[in-house]
């Protein structure tokens, strides 16, 4: 197996709630537990305030960014928004709102686009305005989306005893969206925890937390691959993690199903590499590597369609068309880890020896070696400023 690009790796947990607005505990507190789980950065998104910005910054070891949870004058249409001040108002539209982030250089994420259940308690909130295009990330994966939609469709004590039990992989819906949007231009895939610490009455008087943060900071989580150390000065740190994100040089975790640390999906030719969320032109040579911390089905998507799968700590893909590629892998049928996409182009200059009829069939994956006993490459990578990563969670808020 070859070497990965030399990337560092943070990890974070995006979207929790504080409260400031509906979560049950303080920032303090919620960095203290993160602290000890060794995450290396926090995105809180309170609904509509942005009170404690003040609180933004390094926190020992743990990058703290400071966004807020927009929503519209029906309380749709959430959106996550980073690197903001104030809060836009509440009678803008979507398209307005959207559109008012990344002009102030902001950036902004649509939060549980296909949330749909039927919860009296807690109505669903999708996105419904798809007529703007300058969104720069969809939530992939929602920790209390899953959990709320599982819970409305029966097995309630179950799923109120064993929160996590709901997390199996992100909605097929919202993948296919974003595999067929990402065709386009770059949009940024996240996992988030949507962190309340929730407290749900289970019957008569008794109350239960079924989701405390040192779970939810133990279970969705989003990690990022950076070609620097992130800085100690706080806003260059900020802008480094703003950059991974927009540039889709990111990958998504469930800690459930273990520790993710480590994985890495990157194409290469003899002459060429890319990692996550960068462009390579198609070449006979061309081939994906996938590294996992541990073994899994590495399972490789094109364009929103199964492709090729592996068992394995490693994998190694020969694709045969251009598209947008990316794999999942699953532990015992459980979604564990889902990159973003790496772009094959279509070469400029066919020339000879390049794709040719005669290579379509060798499109299946194949193990390059069992790999099994291997100690993953977990930490090779892992950034000197010590800043560690590690667990999370999450859940939807009203
Ligand atoms: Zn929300
Ligand atoms: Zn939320």
């Amino acid at each position: 197996m070859k070497n990965p690009p030399a990337l560092l790796e943070y990890v974070g947990v995006i979207h929790i709630h504080t409260t400031d607005s509906d979560g049950t505990k303080s920032h303090e507190k919620i960095i203290s537990i993160a602290q000890k789980y060794h995450i290396d950065f926090l995105m809180f998104a309170d609904h509509m305030t942005l009170k404690s910005k003040d609180k933004e910054g390094w926190h020992d070891r743990t990058l703290v960014i400071i966004g807020y949870e927009h929503e519209d004058a029906r309380e749709w249409n959430h959106y996550l928004v980073f690197g903001l001040d104030e809060p836009l108002p509440k009678d803008l539209s979507p398209k307005q709102y959207v559109r008012k982030v990344r002009r102030a250089g902001g950036i902004g994420i649509i939060a549980h686009p296909d949330e749909k259940r039927d919860f009296p308690e807690h109505p669903p909130l999708p996105w419904t305005e798809w007529s703007t295009d300058e969104f720069d990330g969809i939530e992939i994966w929602n920790h209390m989306s899953a959990w709320l939609e599982g819970i409305a469709a029966g097995n309630k004590l179950k799923y109120l005893l064993n929160p996590r039990a709901l997390l199996i992989s992100p909605p097929k819906e919202t993948l296919k969206r974003w595999d067929k949007l990402a065709r386009r231009r770059k949009i940024v895939g996240i996992a988030s925890a949507d962190a309340h610490g929730y407290r749900q009455k289970i019957f008569g008087p008794i109350w239960r937390t079924i989701f405390p943060y040192r779970v939810e900071l133990r279970s969705l989580r989003t990690h990022i691959l950076t070609k620097e150390p992130l800085s100690k000065d706080f806003d260059e740190a900020k802008k480094q993690v703003f950059s991974a994100l927009r540039h889709c040089s990111v990958f998504m975790s469930n800690y459930r199903w273990g520790d993710a640390t480590g994985f890495r999906f990157w194409a290469q030719t003899s002459n060429s590499i890319a990692g996550i969320g960068e462009k390579i032109p198609l070449h006979r040579r061309l081939r994906f590597f996938v590294k996992s911390p541990g073994d899994a089905k590495i399972r490789l998507i094109r364009n929103g369609e199964f492709f090729a799968e592996v068992d394995g700590e490693e994998a190694i893909f020969a694709p045969t068309k251009p598209g947008v590629y990316r794999v999942e892998l699953y532990r015992n049928g459980k979604g564990w880890i889902f990159s973003n996409h790496i772009t094959v182009v279509e070469t400029a200059f066919r020339g000879k020896g390049n794709l040719s009829g005669k290579n379509k069939n060798t499109a299946s994956g194949y193990r390059k070696s069992s790999g099994r006993n291997k100690r993953s490459g977990a930490r090779n990578h892992r950034s000197s400023s010590g800043t560690g990563r590690r667990d999370v969670k999450r859940r939807k808020d009203k």
